[in-house]
């Protein structure tokens, strides 16, 4: 699903220190079409539309073909992966590499997609998400490169995108208001009023000043600056509020003509598209037109490794939700380690990262995580080999400052262990097992994962087609490793006789934010205090030109669009069987899994009374964390992962699609493994089911007091998500019992659970849950698998028997077990949950028809059609939020929704004048807005399906496929008056609503006519 406030990637990729611990389920993914071969094999040292073939490598790994080209007038360097996949990628990338914090790279990712030469249409990414079958699109700043990939299935459309992508990076209008807007400006609190205050404002400043207030992104963005600080990285690439305001309208244009040059690009495709087209349209279009410009000024030089290790401190905002503030520190401990271009060094620091940091085995979680002395590691924590100089950190959040002497001492005591010890030979085939099935895991979006992974190694001019090859490296890896002399250099070498290291420690300082408030008042003193009366009358005068420039209409006829009869549909009813296994209602599906065997499970939770259900999220946090009556907990770990991608929970809550007084509610487990693994997979799950084992108090006391560190991070993130949550759970039963489990409430719950209970009494909560829900007649099972798996049958059948044994067999088997809604009254709430954040994330909710219900696609239409043409435009362009939007679930809540919004009650005004909107501006509901709406609708239904996601809609929804196709045709024949009646029939203002600010809104005043607000303070207070 697109939303508008994943456009800009600068914190995404800030934030990827992240441990690579869980597999996320991808509900889409690339689908595998038979296509004839369409690169009609070019040759090395042959020219193709000006671009030289250097080199073709089969890459068999990933059934996959290779082809290295250099366009011989600029010296673009352009990768063609050739893959039987139909979700093709293309990308244009850049090295970025700022001398300063204005973050220039920043502003101009935002001010290139405000509108080039053949399309003068600001924001062309957003405005193709509705003209087109996209199945991603994006721009992305890391700190030192700028990419823009796109991935589509239909080629018309992935030819138009590439148009306006190409474009968009060559020949930017980047005008002065686009600047000013995206970037920095000075502007009149009161715009039409010349005597008012000036303020800072501007997209990037407001972003990136709440990114400052973000603790674990502040820590994050300080400690690289700390470690590596000569050259790019000791700046701030995203922009440093304190800098933005140097930056002049010329710099950005002069940082656009030497940076995104040809010379300085790297183009990539993916998928069975053919080659030539692109490089044809590349070169006449664009790389033919421009000299070669040698790209020295945007080189890094690996930083001069340092002599004596160094320390660093710094203050961050106290977070009013994140516990005691005596335990709000953070400690990181980084070392540099090699070059990144040294493709096997980095490939081994990755295993050796894992050995030595992730799971209960792993050197680091015994000695320190274990120690119970920290909130668990922070996100720091792990190995980046994301820029030039790669870094291992070591980190840990929620510490008291009395223990980080003794958080070092611990550290040099457990490098020195291993130095002695090595690792477990069983410890490291398990590492290595993982490699082994990621590589074979079909994954969704492959094209983009290794655009993802090559491109810091490619900015470094690294040897990507190597990187590619992982077999080999494997093999390599397996040898090294098992060699204990061989772990005893590589630890001596990056630890303990490595000087390049960096000790950072971060404390709350209740002054921070009025420390930052004095600077940015200085900084602006500064810069108003200098301006002449000439330049104050340009201010005022280009505060209105740009609002006004704002609220034009565009033009987007420019920009190209697919039509009706270009969209196919691509998909077919999976084939799917169901039975009975044991006691067990099974749905099985053979696929094209490649040697790989998929479990799910869903199991009910109705059983449960309202203390424990509070409890379930806990519960599904440890349940595979613990000894169970056959292993400790470190053998089991090792059992799981060696035989397993992992075991995988997730709460379960999903609503009728028919009826909208009932909803499921459960755990979803899953899990995946080698097709020879699978006798084993299921014997891990038999454990689990039948041999739980809560009795380590110690452990117990650990994993709750990491668990609710964990939990509030993120929050600013998503806000917008807890918002809409909090509102639904106002109208909706369902969504209460959602809130309760995953929204702010729960992180409320959780924070009493831990005054209000002793060890024993969760320990007793967790065997009654286990006793409860870990039951053969309380699970429903679907496999995916492929035909080469002799034993599947056999292996499962003997799982459900096993697991069933003690169970009275029923006659009934209920696929989904529903739950009957409670009553909510029909009031129009709101709810204020106050929070010491600068922006506020706002939401309205308002009931209408379930998933089945003919009304039910029309409404689906219009969110779209509201949220580009109405929500957008007011609350983002016109009430500076970062973004706006409607959304509907699938059992027909209509939410309204703002993120980082600087407003509220504004915003909630918008929302509540929909249908007047709707009536003034009928004249918005014509052929192409409307079908620009489908058009979105449809790139959600008509992403590729994962081999191992197929029938899965039925299997947790009860979706088929029936259902969904007429579903598919409901949404293609929506009518404009359609669009109109249901505006008009189910939004208006005096329909029953909830509402949702999350956030400071103290400015403002919520309530209004005849609603109820609640105010609710944080969980600490
Ligand atoms: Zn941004």
């Amino acid at each position: 699903m697109y939303s508008r406030v994943s456009r800009c990637g600068w914190t995404k990729i800030q934030n990827r220190l992240t441990l690579a611990t869980q597999h996320k389920i991808h509900y889409s993914s690339n689908i595998l079409k038979k296509k004839e071969s369409v690169s009609r094999n070019l040759q090395p040292g042959k020219v193709y539309h000006g671009f030289l073939c250097t080199e073709v490598e089969p890459i068999k790994e990933y059934n996959m073909t290779a082809y290295l080209l250099t366009h011989e007038k600029t010296k673009t360097e352009y990768l063609h992966l050739e893959r039987d996949d139909s979700n093709n990628v293309f990308s244009v990338g850049f090295r970025t590499t700022p001398q300063d914090s204005m973050g220039t790279p920043h502003i101009l990712e935002h001010t290139v997609l405000c509108g080039s030469e053949k399309y003068p249409v600001r924001d062309p990414f957003f405005k193709m998400l509705n003209r087109s079958l996209a199945t991603f699109m994006n721009a992305l700043t890391g700190p030192d490169y700028t990419f823009y990939p796109f991935s589509s299935q239909n080629e018309i459309d992935y030819r138009n995108l590439q148009k306006v992508y190409l474009d968009a990076v060559f020949r930017p209008n980047l005008e002065r208001l686009d600047f000013l807007q995206e970037g920095w400006r000075l502007e009149h609190s009161n715009l039409e009023d010349k005597s008012s205050e000036l303020v800072f404002k501007g997209v990037v400043y407001n972003e990136m000043k709440g990114a400052f207030s973000e603790t674990s992104s502040l820590f994050g963005q300080k400690f690289i600056n700390a470690i590596l600080p000569n050259g790019t990285y000791g700046y701030v690439s995203g922009g440093d509020p304190l800098h933005i305001p140097k930056l002049t309208h010329d710099h950005l244009r002069n940082f656009h003509a030497t940076y995104y040059h040809p010379s300085n690009a790297r183009i990539y495709s993916y998928g069975n598209f053919p080659l030539e087209q692109n490089l044809k349209f590349v070169n006449e279009a664009y790389l033919n037109q421009y000299k070669y410009l040698d790209p020295k000024n945007s080189v890094v030089s690996p930083q001069v490794r340092w002599q004596n290790m160094k320390r660093a401190n710094i203050q961050c905002r106290v977070d009013q939700y994140g516990g005691p503030i005596e335990k709000q520190n953070q400690i990181a401990i980084g070392y540099v380690m090699s070059d990144i271009t040294n493709l096997y060094e980095t490939f081994m620091m990755t295993a050796l990262a894992e050995l030595m940091i992730i799971g209960p085995n792993s050197a680091f979680y015994k000695s320190l995580i274990e120690k119970n002395i920290s909130g668990g590691y922070n996100s720091l924590t792990g190995y980046d080999n994301q820029i030039r100089d790669t870094l291992f950190v070591l980190g840990l959040r929620d510490v008291e400052k009395s223990k980080f002497e003794e958080v070092e001492k611990i550290a040099n005591e457990t490098i020195e262990q291993i130095f002695s010890k090595g690792f477990e030979k069983e410890h490291i085939e398990s590492v290595l097992h993982g490699f082994e099935l990621s590589i074979k895991h079909q994954s969704p979006k492959f094209g983009l994962k290794v655009l993802f992974n090559l491109m810091p190694l490619w900015n470094h001019n690294g040897p990507i087609l190597n990187a590619l090859k992982v077999n080999d490296l494997l093999n390599q890896l397996k040898s090294n490793l098992m060699e204990p002399r061989y772990v005893k250099e590589v630890i001596e070498k990056y630890f303990i006789a490595n000087h390049h290291k960096l000790i950072m420690t971060m404390q709350p300082d209740p002054k921070f934010d009025d420390i930052f408030n004095t600077a940015e008042a200085k900084v602006l003193k500064e810069k108003v205090s200098a301006l002449t009366e000439a330049q104050k009358e340009d201010i005022y005068k280009e505060g209105l030109e740009l609002s006004r420039a704002q609220k034009k209409v565009q033009n987007l006829d420019v920009l190209p669009c697919l039509k009706i009869d270009e969209i196919t549909l691509n998909k077919t009813a999976p084939e799917l069987k169901h039975t009975i296994s044991g006691n067990i209602p099974m749905q099985l599906c053979e696929a094209n899994t490649n040697g790989v065997t998929y479990f799910k499970g869903v199991l009910g939770t109705d059983c449960l009374n309202d203390s424990q259900r509070q409890m379930l999220p806990f519960f599904i946090y440890i349940v595979d964390k613990f000894d169970t009556k056959s292993y400790n907990y470190r053998d089991f770990d090792k059992y799981v992962s060696k035989s397993t991608s992992g075991l995988s929970f997730i709460t379960h809550i999903t609503e009728h699609i028919d009826q909208p007084g009932q909803y499921e509610q459960g755990v979803l487990i899953n899990s995946h493994c080698l097709d020879e693994n699978l006798p084993k997979m299921l014997d891990i799950w038999m454990e689990i089911f039948s041999k739980p084992n809560f009795n380590n108090k110690e452990r117990m006391n650990m994993l709750l007091t990491n668990y609710c560190s964990s939990l509030t991070s993120g929050i600013i993130d998503s806000g917008h998500t807890f918002a809409m949550q909090a509102a639904r759970a106002l109208v909706s039963s369902v969504d209460e019992c959602k809130e309760n489990l995953l929204g702010l409430r729960h992180v409320m719950n959780m924070q009493d659970i831990q005054n209000k209970y002793t060890v024993e009494d969760i320990q007793n909560f967790m065997d009654t849950i286990a006793q409860n829900i870990l039951k053969g007649d309380n699970l429903r099972a679907a496999f995916h698998y492929c035909n080469t798996n002799q034993g599947v049958h056999e292996a499962i059948d003997k799982f459900c028997t096993d697991l069933c044994k003690d169970v009275v067999y029923k006659d009934e088997h209920n696929r989904i077990n529903w739950t009957d809604c409670k009553n909510v009254p029909k009031d129009n709430r709101g709810v204020h949950i106050s929070m010491n954040i600068p922006v506020n994330f706002c939401a309205k909710v308002i009931p209408t028809v379930p998933y089945s219900d003919p009304d039910y696609p029309k409404l689906r239409v219009l969110t779209r059609f509201l949220t580009s043409k109405y929500l957008h435009p007011i609350v983002r362009e016109q009430n500076g939020a970062y973004g706006g939007g409607a959304m509907l679930t699938m059992d027909g809540l209509f939410n309204f929704y703002s993120y980082r919004d600087p407003n509220s009650r504004v915003t909630m005004d918008v929302f509540d004048d929909t249908t007047d909107w709707m009536a003034k501006n009928t004249g918005l509901v014509d052929d192409q807005n409307l079908f620009e709406a489908k058009l979105s609708i449809l790139q959600q239904m008509d992403q590729p399906i994962a081999e191992f996601m197929k029938g899965i809609d039925l299997f947790l929804y009860g979706l088929s496929y029936d259902i969904w196709q007429t579903q598919r045709e409901r949404v293609l024949a929506v009518k404009k008056e359609d669009l109109i009646e249901v505006c008009q029939k189910y939004l208006p203002r005096t329909k029953w609503a909830g509402k949702c600010v999350i956030g400071d809104g103290a400015s403002q005043q919520l309530r209004k006519e005849s609603e109820a607000w609640e105010k609710i303070s944080g969980p600490q207070q």
